[in-house]
């Protein structure tokens, strides 16, 4: 048995018994590790937010070889993402990105999966909700991940869509097919052109830019499609996620006017290589 200190961002955090909290973290090597916080749920001098889900934070712990739960000895809140979750639709946001690190992410070392799930919960914490990091987070998840490819060639024939006017995305396979390879006859180009100024830009960046709220949409519900075709795990957090967007209207309204508006989208995302940060 051993000592060891590890940061990371609270996943998951369940009673045990009366006093007890059992947490998941995703550290910041990219692993997923239990931890339990004894006596924190009555304690009146530790600090309770150390448990809660989102929460970024420091653990001391007893390391055992043979053990997959560790016990904590000390811990402390490095950052809580408060303004995040002051906001209902962040509040859902933020529980949705972490079930789906919880459910779908491996957690062998990666410390990508970590910085990602930071830089996006820092996001919601600094600009509030924005329809736009839905598909950024979900491409770049599967992007670090090997999923999918940042490419853009076509699947078929390794063309290069650079340039192209013409291309088709299937969303269970999330492949990519030029003019002449496709089977779709439908036109899904800006979506493409979306997907590839999400490689390579900063959150930062595309949040600022003017992307047609439908487009968005396509490309989220897209992903989300490509997520339960081929990952036999359901989410709970989507249905309420989606439910309350639509009450605010950020959801895909499929009338003609957006659609037009849709087509109209310009980005400048084929061609702009060195912008990759
Ligand atoms: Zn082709």
């Amino acid at each position: 048995m051993s000592l060891e200190k590890t940061r990371g961002i609270v996943l998951r955090s369940t009673s045990l018994g009366e006093a007890d909290l059992l947490i998941l973290l995703l550290t910041e090597t990219g692993k997923k590790e239990k931890f339990i916080f004894k006596g924190l749920r009555k304690s009146k001098t530790r600090p309770k937010l150390a448990g809660e889900p989102g929460s970024f934070i420091e653990i001391d712990y007893y390391f055992h070889r043979n053990k997959d739960v560790f016990n904590a000895k000390e811990f402390s809140l490095l950052e809580r993402f408060s303004r995040a979750k002051e906001n209902y639709l962040g509040y859902l946001t933020l529980s949705f990105l972490l079930e789906l690190n919880d459910k779908f992410l491996p957690g062998e070392e990666n410390p990508i999966a970590f910085l990602l799930l930071k830089k996006a919960l820092s996001a919601l914490d600094e600009f509030g909700f924005q329809h736009i990091l839905l598909p950024y987070y979900k491409w770049r998840f599967l992007l670090f991940q090997g999923f999918v490819s940042d490419e853009f060639n076509c699947t078929q024939c390794n063309s290069p869509l650079e340039g192209e006017e013409f291309a088709s995305l299937q969303s269970d396979s999330l492949h990519i097919h030029c003019k002449k390879c496709s089977v779709s006859l439908e036109n899904q180009i800006q979506i493409v052109k979306l997907l590839k100024a999400i490689s390579s830009k900063k959150y930062s960046r595309i949040r600022e830019e003017e992307i047609p709220l439908l487009l968005i949409s396509s490309l989220d519900h897209i992903l989300n499609h490509f997520f339960l075709a081929n990952f036999s795990i359901e989410l709970r957090s989507p249905e309420l996620l989606y439910q309350s967007m639509a009450n605010e209207k950020l959801e895909l309204e499929t009338t003609g006017e957006s659609h037009e508006r849709a087509g109209n989208f310009k980005i400048e995302s084929f061609g702009d290589h060195n912008s990759k940060n």
